[in-house]
């Protein structure tokens, strides 16, 4: 295990090499607004940062504080989330807005402990926003932390495993600087941008990295092996059938997806999981069998989880719209109405693609 010379050592090195290459000038870096941080901080989850900016800057023109956020409707919000993914952190920031402004008066708590309180917000990003905005003495451990601490330290365990995690998290609160708004946010960005910038998933830029005089990794030649993290995963796969309705006015028929399971809250195309035609057949009044066109599937991937798209265009006339079925709460829109609407990324695509209100 790495001496406390080592442990010493790494958080001057990153945050003399940060003033100089790291990121500067980005938008949420301008004051030390911890609404903007923590937007931020829930953005760039599993998101590179060119892709946030413009939902970002989007987003605060909408919403310029907390309060304004709470007030919003969840439609609102999820319609500007849209495209960024991983809707559950839409939700949950709106969720904490409304906590935020209930419970602590529209100020964000100022301790980690109190931040990680709040919804969607988890250990590191609580810490992310109490050290950048209240210059607290607690340290990030997002994924590219552990990575460049799991591999500044040789640390061998299974990150993926809590107690191995729970390990690295104890060596990661050794290695932050004293507290104080000329330190912490340094320090909290350095880690950030030498795990984006160097200490990368392949290819670490070893011979630029401010801390490669005591990295073990380096010495001990295992960048490529470490950190180690063995998931047992079970993937499943799902076909979704999503009847894609147009009127004889060109708009396009859609439902609210509940609140729970897959697209949660969005709103989409009738679906159903089936496992062939005829089971979707199965699903709508048989009058409406011979309109439906089956296009070609599309493969829709996420991390557990293989899709397979298939949509069936139905074109009502007049006459037969009467016998839509009137067991399907939904909304009829046209092309802008539902562009501004929270919608699963894939759908939005593919009907964008092959013209969302064209008739067959
Ligand atoms: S020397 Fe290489 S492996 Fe070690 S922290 Fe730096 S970039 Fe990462």
């Amino acid at each position: 295990m790495p001496g406390a010379l080592v442990l010493k050592r790494f958080a001057p090195a990153i945050m003399e090499w940060q003033k100089i290459h790291g990121r500067h000038g980005l938008p949420w870096q301008a004051n030390k607004d911890p609404y903007r941080v923590w937007l931020s901080e829930v953005m760039l989850q599993q998101t590179q940062v060119a892709t946030v900016i413009p939902y970002f800057e989007k987003f605060t023109q909408h919403f310029p504080s907390v309060s304004a956020l709470a007030k919003a409707h969840l439609d609102e919000v999820l319609g500007l989330w849209s495209g960024l993914g991983y809707y559950s952190r839409a939700r949950n920031l709106h969720q904490c807005a409304q906590v935020v402004v209930r419970d602590w008066a529209g100020q964000f708590p100022t301790s980690a402990q109190d931040l990680q309180q709040l919804p969607g917000i988890g250990r590191s990003t609580a810490s992310a926003i109490a050290a950048t905005c209240f210059g607290q003495r607690v340290t990030i451990l997002d994924g590219n932390a552990k990575r460049v601490l799991a591999r500044y330290l040789g640390f061998e365990g299974n990150i993926v495993l809590p107690a191995h995690e729970k390990i690295l998290w104890d060596f990661a609160e050794k290695m932050v600087p004293e507290a104080g708004m000329q330190t912490m946010p340094v320090y909290t960005q350095a880690l950030m941008d030498l795990g984006s910038a160097i200490c990368t998933v392949k290819n670490p830029q070893c011979m630029q990295c401010p801390v490669q005089n005591s990295c073990s990794a380096y010495a001990q030649d295992k960048t490529k092996s470490l950190p180690l993290k063995q998931k047992t995963i079970k993937r499943t796969s799902h076909r979704l059938y999503l009847w894609w309705v147009n009127n004889s006015m060109g708009q396009v028929f859609w439902l609210q997806r509940p609140m729970k399971g897959v697209w949660a809250g969005l709103y989409c195309l009738p679906v159903w999981e089936a496992s062939s035609e005829a089971e979707f057949l199965a699903q709508i009044p048989c009058q409406w069998h011979s309109k439906c066109e089956f296009l070609d599937p599309v493969q829709h991937v996420l991390t557990h989880k293989d899709f397979q798209l298939i949509f069936v265009k139905t074109r009502l006339t007049e006459a037969n719209l009467q016998d839509w079925p009137n067991t399907l709460e939904g909304k009829w829109l046209n092309h802008n109405e539902w562009q501004s609407l929270g919608v699963p990324a894939p759908v939005r695509k593919i009907m964008v693609q092959l013209g969302a209100n064209s008739l067959i």
